[in-house]
């Protein structure tokens, strides 16, 4: 550790993804708009917690923001195993909570109201949500490098990690390329930016940033999931190691003249393999040379292939599941997969690839079939609450699975080891068994009565107790200090 910033100094990193979902009703006696559905399904929530803003017993945040997105967003992980765990047990409690609400709405809506939860990023009116990824990165590691050196990649590896959308312009094997209008900026709002600047890091933010990323699809197949954050942790690690040794991280070079054409011509690749992405020259501007996406993809593998020969007892210790041979042995598959256009192989981790394939199969059999009828089928794979599609294609064994069986589920109760999320997962399951008052964010606990008492946990890697803890739990406990 950093004496004196108390920056961890090898290769550890803290991984979070946020889900927001989309939620509609059908074959209910009279309309169910989305706000409806989404406040139904809250319902249990805001009558335990008195608000649609709260933390579980896994560490994690659901929520609702306004509008008609429920929200789940994983606690710290400190593996990308880890972290889709907790993203899996985010669809468990949406699919519960959407059940749950099924049950009650139909007393008023008939019995065949079936309520869909979809983890995508798409709706039919054409708006498009987010599923957001939070790496901690050194602070070190300016913006300029964050968009010259990984945005690249990221719109890259958009041809293993796509979910694919049959969009009104053909197959594309992204959901939201079409929505994204900017690299790097701080605004949410109105424009939409493929990296997210806005500056809260939820840790010491001398040492850290938390790089807020935009531009991915959510993901059904748990491979891509665990592969999206297993690369760009990777990546991260090559170019942090480059500034801390003030040495070329190798990925000089691949800048991007217009990431936001870049990213739609990849999002097309189907249309064409082979399109050029136009590269910035030394002085900034384009200078006419293009690279394809694979090749683009194959220089950041090239670059850590080596790195991590060199450092993979480093880069190892700092991840407590994954082995850096097993994010290379997977990227490498993709890549080759790929390059073959080996669909076969590609439907049984790739998200795109598996809705490619299915609708090959329909239109093979109905060779006119309707775009509608094709975002029907993707829609069905996307529903974490009563879609049967994606569930048969893992059962026969068509789409593999990566966690345990029961990960996800056990994931609900348990949060991820080795971070502050163990504490706060502590926290929060005694003070609701005791139905104390409590509230939450990413680095405090806070106990609002019997007696009021907080905790900062400004150290994410930290899963330790410390005394303020102790205390706050004494006083939960209504032990030494607390409740009188
Ligand atoms: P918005 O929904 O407006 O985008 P937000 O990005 O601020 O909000 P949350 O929805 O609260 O954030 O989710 C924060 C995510 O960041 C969680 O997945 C959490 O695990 C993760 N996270 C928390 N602390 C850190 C950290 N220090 N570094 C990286 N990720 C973190
Ligand atoms: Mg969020
Ligand atoms: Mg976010």
């Amino acid at each position: 550790m950093h004496e004196r910033t108390g920056m961890r100094d090898g290769f550890e990193r803290i991984f979070g993804i946020e889900t927001e979902y989309g939620v509609s009703v059908t074959g209910a006696d009279k309309a169910v708009d989305a706000g409806q559905v989404a406040m139904t399904m809250f319902q249990p929530v805001v009558s335990r917690a008195r608000s649609t803003n709260t933390y579980l017993d896994n560490g994690s945040r659901l929520y609702l923001d306004v509008g008609s997105h429920p929200e789940y967003a994983t606690a710290e992980a400190a593996d990308p195993m880890d972290a889709l765990e907790q993203d899996l047990a985010g669809e468990h409690i949406m699919r519960r909570l959407a059940l749950d609400a099924q049950h009650r709405l139909r007393a008023g809506h008939g019995d065949h109201a079936t309520i869909h939860v979809f983890k995508n990023n798409v709706d039919s009116a054409g708006h498009a949500f987010g599923c957001h990824e939070n790496y901690l990165v050194r602070r070190f590691v300016n913006l300029e490098l964050i968009e010259e050196q990984l945005l690249p990649f990221l719109i890259t590896r958009q041809l293993y990690t796509g979910a694919g959308r049959f969009a009104e312009s053909g197959f594309q094997i992204t959901q939201r390329a079409d929505f994204l209008d900017e690299a790097v900026s701080s605004a949410t709002t109105r424009a939409r930016p493929m990296i997210n600047t806005r500056d809260e890091a939820h840790a010491d933010p001398e040492s850290y940033r938390r790089l807020h990323v935009i531009i991915g699809d959510s993901n059904r197949s748990q491979w891509a999931t665990w592969l999206k954050l297993a690369t760009t942790h990777l990546v991260l690690c090559v170019i942090e190691d480059a500034v801390r040794r003030g040495v070329p991280s190798g990925f000089e070079g691949l800048a991007l003249a217009d990431p936001t054409e870049a990213n739609r011509t990849v999002s097309r690749f189907l249309d064409d393999p082979e399109a050029g992405l136009a590269v910035k020259g030394a002085d900034g501007e384009a200078n006419g040379r293009t690279l394809t996406a694979m090749r683009i993809q194959r220089r950041y593998f090239d670059v850590v292939e080596a790195f991590v020969h060199e450092h993979g007892d480093a880069i190892a210790a700092g991840l407590p599941r994954t082995s850096p041979e097993a994010i290379l042995d997977a990227w490498r598959w993709a890549l080759d997969a790929l390059e073959r256009g080996d669909m076969a192989a590609l439907a049984q981790r790739v998200d795109w690839a598996v809705k490619y394939r299915l609708a090959e199969a329909v239109r093979r059999r109905k060779p006119q079939v309707s775009r509608t009828a094709l975002e029907r089928l993707e829609l069905e794979y996307h529903d974490v609450a009563n879609g049967r599609l994606y569930g048969s294609l893992v059962a026969h064994g068509q789409l593999r699975r990566i966690a345990d069986r029961d990960a996800g589920d056990k994931a609900v109760d348990t949060p991820p080891q080795g971070t502050r999320a163990a504490l706060r997962g502590r926290f929060v399951r005694v003070a609701r068994e005791a139905n104390a008052q409590f509230s939450c964010d990413w680095t405090t606990c806070t106990l609002a009565s019997p007696v009021r008492r907080e905790a900062v946990l400004l150290d994410p890697f930290d899963a330790h107790s410390t005394a303020e803890f102790t205390a706050l739990m004494d006083a939960l406990r209504g032990e030494a200090g607390g409740v009188r």
